[in-house]
């Protein structure tokens, strides 16, 4: 490959992985590599896997199946798409993918991205190349930072990874083994990356990791730094309007993220808080660490600092020997806490993790009738959250056009998707707009004169 050079990233899961995939852009923009939406035209085409999902690697490996005709079609024309499988499936599956799918030139593990271009050479050099290592140099220290047009192309709105991995070992999950042990970043970097997107006029950063509230950096004074402290360190940053983070697990809610929230306006007033289930039995079952009643002390010490918390979770239904009981439990639990939204997957198990091996698997028609159950109690919840917003004012942060010429769409403070009839010049501002409608996927509202800065909480009661 030589010359202008085009890389087509397609990001699967979560929102680790879309920044992942920009930061493997911006490491291989050096290299001459310009982004391109399409794989059609791209000389290198990535795949970043995710594994939470059930069936995630067969998904992959029927996505290999469209490229490899890509790729073939490229070879009758003379070219060559290099094909490479990053993230989580590539590294718990590793050498399987070149087996499998022998069109794949480069499996690639996420503590690996800074080496893409060094690995890149070798696929060149006409090696099939796998690495999955968990390296000892520190990958943040080698990947690119994004150029200024990079970061605005990509909106007003940005990630920043500031911890990877996880220490918990719950029962279901992969991440453990994909991701490797808990990694902080140092404050200085993250707050010299912050520094860098609010430069190039990012106004909203999201924290994240795997586990972001274990995050214990290490701070400028040598000793390691909270959640809580480094969001008040980002929190000075100037142009960052709004700071949210996740995932983050209800044993590491601690006193200076609780005061995070009560003492700095622009750190949002959402959660995402996943509980997966309101049974204390099957959360032992999960290797939770925590109760029900340690996760309910949780939100009500969120809420007794700042009263306006709205809180999402994830649900599994049918973990291996959930009851009816057990799953009741989880429908009382949603009523108890009263959540803005929440996500819901069947229990699906992921070959390696101790979940896998347990009896008393649930039968799929079970796991089933209780997601629709479970689904239905959800969106009851969500549309009695959002119609307390009516009539409300909020600041909504404008992100991008609407689908119809003249709207615009920003995020209220709940991350509810809100569209006004405004310029687009608004994109970008945080401006106070009153809901005047309710739709089951977004509200819409209308610009205020004058913006409100004092908080309008949404009332604590979830109503519904
Ligand atoms: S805390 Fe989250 S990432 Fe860690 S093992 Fe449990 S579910 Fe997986």
């Amino acid at each position: 490959m030589s010359g202008a050079r085009k890389v087509h990233i397609k990001s699967f899961g979560c929102q680790m992985n879309v920044y992942d995939s920009h930061r493997m852009a911006d490491t291989l923009a050096p290299e001459g590599f310009a982004e391109t939406a399409t794989p059609e035209d791209a000389d290198l085409v990535i795949l970043n896997t995710c594994h939470i999902r059930e069936k995630a690697a067969e998904k992959v490996y029927s996505e290999l199946g469209r490229v490899r005709a890509l790729k073939q079609a490229a070879a009758r024309d003379g070219r060559r798409i290099v094909v490479a499988v990053a993230g989580c499936v590539a590294q718990a599956e590793g050498r399987e993918i070149l087996r499998r799918a022998p069109s794949v030139d480069l499996v690639v593990g996420p503590q690996s991205y800074h080496r893409l271009p060094a690995l890149l050479a070798r696929v060149e050099r006409g090696e099939a190349v796998i690495d999955t290592e968990f390296p000892v140099e520190d990958k943040f220290d080698i990947l690119k930072a994004p150029s200024r047009e990079a970061t605005r192309a990509r909106g007003v709105s940005a990630f920043v990874t500031v911890q990877e991995g996880c220490d918990k070992f719950c029962t279901f999950c992969i991440v453990p083994y994909t991701r490797g042990a808990e990694v902080s970043r140092p404050v200085a970097k993250i707050v010299a990356e912050v520094e860098h997107l609010a430069d190039a006029g990012v106004r909203e950063v999201t924290l994240i990791g795997q586990n972001v509230n274990a995050y214990h950096g290490e701070g400028p004074d040598g000793s390691p730094w909270t959640l809580g402290r480094l969001l008040e360190r980002i929190a000075d940053v100037r142009g960052i309007g709004r700071l949210r983070y996740t995932t983050s697990h209800p044993c590491d809610v601690e006193a200076s993220l609780i005061a995070a929230h009560r003492d700095l306006p622009s750190l949002m007033p959402h959660l995402h808080l996943p509980v997966q289930s309101g049974s204390d039995r099957i959360l032992v079952a999960m290797n939770r660490r925590h109760g029900r009643a340690d996760y309910l002390d949780a939100i009500a010490r969120m809420r007794g600092a700042r009263a306006d918390m709205a809180f999402s979770s994830d649900f599994i239904v049918g973990f291996p020997g959930e009851s009816e009981q057990d799953f009741r439990a989880t429908l009382s639990l949603l009523d108890e806490v009263g959540y803005a939204g929440a996500f819901s997957f069947k229990y699906s198990a992921r070959p390696g993790t101790p979940a896998a091996e347990m009896a008393d698997q649930v039968p799929e028609e079970v796991k089933s009738e209780r997601l629709q159950r479970l689904q239905a109690a959800i969106d009851r919840r969500q549309a009695a959250f959002n119609a307390r917003s009516l009539h409300r004012s909020f600041d909504i942060l404008f992100e991008k056009a609407g689908r119809r010429p003249g709207q615009i769409v920003g995020r209220s403070p709940y991350l509810q998707a809100v569209v006004v009839t405004a310029p687009s010049t608004a994109i970008g501002d945080i401006r106070s707009v009153t809901i005047t409608e309710i739709r089951t996927n977004s509200l819409f509202g209308a610009l205020n004169a004058t913006p409100v800065r004092a908080r309008e909480p949404m009332p604590a009661e979830a109503g519904g």
